[in-house]
């Protein structure tokens, strides 16, 4: 049984100055700030907010506090100093792959004086089939280790699809916070703003972290996470816009463009080409039990076709780990025998010599098969999923 449990990996993220603009129509109010490209800008626009401010890398990835991507600066100097150090380097966070990604934009706002932290999050949950808000009275830069050792710190409230957050409920959880009076109402007001924002962009997250308090009682967000359904493309044409593809893996960039799955696992080398989400979880679970790991997998959908099938291949076995390629399709709308040509034809052009292990199943299979085995290629036919296993396992061992 698989144990990883599948959330839509949305591919649309965007930069922290981009989600502080979209979120100032829903009346979102930020610290006062702007981006820079060079040390000297980010030196001009210090200086304009007197000296006292944060400095912070610009890219698709949290953490960036502890990967040293978030400056606190008493100077122009300073601001300018840490700009010099870090624009055009890559940036490696909790959150990103070790080549990290790089840091092209920094965006400088004025300094805020903390008193607490909180988290505030608004996202798609599973469990509840729907939006849900999340609140933590321990914001900042470790909620990942509250969410692991004081879970109760992290509250959930669903959103009732049709009236929102239900007032009395959001009213009980604001209380729990022991907030100053006066920023209880404001509270409320930007969980509103946000849930109106969240669902008008499409959104599948918008993370607060940190909202602060500060000395005066404010309630100022200083930091913001906005990820974008991609199934949403066709209505938020204006989001889309806004994408930074230097900040995404090539690869994967690569396969959207095709529109197939990609994802790049960290160890690993079995190359999974399969199609649909269920089907390959399947595929790395008998991958790990036959002592191999994934080196990536890619889920060319439902209805492929050759084309997509080649461009799947070129991607898979562009993955230096890549030792064997473990084939699992399920052929209903798509035909296996032109999934059969289309692995060959890829396998010719990349000169691909090494093994590949197949199960495939449904319309044509029969032709598909007959197919792979007149071609050069190294094919291990397995019977179904449990023999690919066994089959991987007996080749690792070879090796
Ligand atoms: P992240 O690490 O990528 O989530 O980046 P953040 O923008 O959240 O910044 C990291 C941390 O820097 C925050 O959790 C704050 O503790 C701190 N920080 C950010 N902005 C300010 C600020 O205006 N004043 C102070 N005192 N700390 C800040
Ligand atoms: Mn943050």
């Amino acid at each position: 049984m698989s144990v990883i449990k599948i959330v839509r990996i949305s591919l649309m993220n965007l930069h922290e100055y981009q989600s502080r603009n979209l979120l100032k129509d829903y009346s979102i109010v930020f610290p006062m700030g702007d981006i820079g490209e060079s040390p000297e800008e980010i030196y001009n626009i210090s200086k304009s907010y007197d000296g006292r401010v944060v400095v912070k890398a610009q890219i698709h990835s949290g953490g960036r506090g502890k990967a040293g991507g978030v400056k606190l600066c008493n100077s122009p100097e300073e601001a300018k100093e840490f700009a010099k150090g870090i624009l055009g380097k890559n940036i490696i966070t909790s959150q990103t792959d070790s080549d990290g990604v790089i840091v092209e934009k920094l965006l400088v706002t004025e300094l805020t004086d903390i008193d607490r932290e909180f988290y505030l999050s608004i996202t798609i949950d599973p469990d509840f089939e729907g939006p849900v808000l999340i609140i933590s009275s321990e914001g900042g830069m470790d909620i990942e280790k509250v969410a692991e050792e004081t879970p109760e710190k992290i509250i959930k409230l669903p959103f009732d699809p049709i009236i929102g957050a239900k007032p009395y409920e959001l009213r009980k959880i604001i209380r729990s916070l022991d907030l100053p009076k006066e920023a209880n109402n404001e509270f409320i007001k930007m969980i509103n703003n946000l849930y109106l924002a969240f669902l008008a962009t499409d959104s599948t997250l918008i993370e607060i972290n940190p909202l602060v308090l500060d000395k005066k009682n404010n309630l100022i967000p200083l930091d913001c996470k906005i990820n974008i359904d991609d199934d949403s493309f066709f209505r938020q044409k204006s989001i889309f816009e806004l994408r930074d593809k230097n900040q995404e893996n090539p690869i994967e960039t690569r396969a959207k463009d095709f529109d197939l799955a990609y994802v790049k696992l960290d160890q690993g080398n079995v190359g999974c080409l399969v199609n649909g989400a269920g089907l390959a979880m399947a595929t790395m679970d008998v991958t790990t039990k036959s002592g191999c790991f994934p080196a990536n997998f890619l889920d060319v959908g439902g209805s492929t076709d050759k084309e997509k099938i080649k461009e799947a291949f070129r991607i898979l076995v562009s993955d230096k780990n890549v030792e064997f390629l473990l084939i699992n399709l399920f052929a209903g709308i798509a035909r296996a025998d032109l999934i059969a040509e289309g692995v060959v034809e890829a396998a010719k052009e990349t000169s691909f010599d090494l093994p590949i292990i197949v199960s495939m199943r449904g319309t044509n299979s029969e032709r598909g098969f007959s197919i792979l085995k007149n071609s050069d290629l190294d094919i291990h036919i397995a019977e179904n999923l449990g023999n690919a296993a066994e089959v991987l396992s007996v080749l690792n061992k070879r090796k």
